[in-house]
């Protein structure tokens, strides 16, 4: 099977219907998803933790979303949420969210584990969070092609064969016959990438895929995962606290902070025109050189409290220009040019002060 056979679902071109209007421009297109003032909140007797407040944006089919943001900032439970994968008893969820034709929120239990690996995949850091420990790699990536579209053994096993293979694991054969942990962490990385990918997505979740990698095993996997998702046609939201990484992978970029997305928009307008100011901290503390696989630092204070987020914006206790207004109310995301939306009440004056 080539690159080819695997995206001929997710990429097929639009058929059209005689005396119909010409096809839509990729421009017009549909977003393949949509989310809509989401919002979960974890709640126990205790406590109560607002990880998702209020985030909504839209993505294109075949395009990478990288969401950036520290430690704690929400970018997993977004991801999670969108592929039901958050503790049910705990986990309030509010908002919408709609991937190609389904609407996420309305699935049942079952239909949605027929959506996860079809339409949407999910690849974590830790690829031993997907892979189980007892079965092959060969015997793990058959059985998810046969769940979800039957066929013989036989068939699914040669597919486990040519994903493997797609995924350049070395000696694919043989290691369709290893056990996880008989792999390197970069390999089980591939394998994982290699499981996700067959049902052929048309949605892949990458959640930090290659933090806990070393930096050149780090760089294979991104060049990998940026050519299988131009070469099937893939949506990617790619999550990351690393702008390296962004840089190298994403078309949009959104920057997260408490749970809200903070600034959007086109990799080069954000990473070179950046206007929100902890996404200009976030930057400032990539150039001075911090280690890429530590989190952030320079930016003065701490992470705001997901128990208690005050009433203003969640930035402004360690923001350099934060005024009296900023604690009042919420910053509305405003574009500062077209496609580049902000939410700082000084979004121009920051941008000036650079
Ligand atoms: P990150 O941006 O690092 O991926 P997460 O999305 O994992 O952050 O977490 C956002 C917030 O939600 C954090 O405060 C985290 O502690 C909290 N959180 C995540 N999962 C759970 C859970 N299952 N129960 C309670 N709190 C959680
Ligand atoms: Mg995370």
């Amino acid at each position: 099977m080539s690159l080819q056979t695997i995206g001929a679902a997710s990429a097929a071109a639009p058929t059209a219907t005689p005396g119909a209007l010409p096809a839509a421009s990729p421009l017009s297109e549909r977003p393949l998803v949509e989310v809509k003032v989401l919002s979960v909140k974890f709640v126990s007797r205790d406590t109560t933790v607002h990880a998702v407040n209020g985030v909504s944006f839209a993505m294109m089919p075949g395009e990478v979303l990288c969401i950036i943001g520290e430690s704690g900032s929400g970018k997993s439970v977004t991801m999670r949420a969108l592929i039901q994968l958050l503790p049910k008893r705990r986990a309030v969820v509010s908002g919408a969210m709609r991937v190609g034709d389904h609407d996420i929120r309305a699935l049942s239990a079952r239909q949605m584990s027929d959506v996860r690996g079809s339409t949407i995949s999910m690849v974590f850091q830790e690829p031993m969070t997907a892979l189980d420990p007892v079965y092959t790699i060969g015997d793990q990536i058959a059985e998810t092609v046969v769940r979800h579209e039957g066929g013989s053994r036989k068939a699914a096993m040669a597919r486990a064969l040519e994903l493997l293979q797609v995924v350049k694991v070395p000696s694919a054969e043989r290691r369709l016959q290893a056990f996880p942990h008989e792999l390197s962490g970069g390999l089980r990385q591939r394998a994982m990438i290699a499981l996700a990918l067959s049902c052929r997505p048309s949605l892949l979740l990458a959640d930090e895929p290659t933090t806990a990698l070393d930096a050149t095993v780090q760089i294979q996997v991104l060049i990998l995962l940026r050519k299988l998702q131009r070469d099937l046609g893939m949506g990617v939201i790619f999550v990351t606290h690393d702008i390296g990484v962004a840089a190298q992978i994403a078309d949009k970029v959104a920057v997260m902070y408490a749970g809200r997305i903070v600034e959007y928009g086109d990799v080069r307008d954000v990473l070179m025109r950046p206007r929100h100011p902890y996404t200009l901290g976030m930057l400032a503390s990539t150039v001075h050189g911090q280690p890429r696989d530590k989190d952030i630092e320079a930016i003065p204070g701490s992470p705001p409290d997901m128990r208690r987020l005050a009433r203003g914006c969640s930035f402004a206790p360690r923001c350099r220009y934060a005024e009296q207004e900023c604690i009042c109310a919420v910053p509305v995301a405003t574009e500062v040019t077209p496609g580049h939306p902000v939410a700082c009440i000084k979004a121009g004056q920051t941008c000036r002060a650079q």
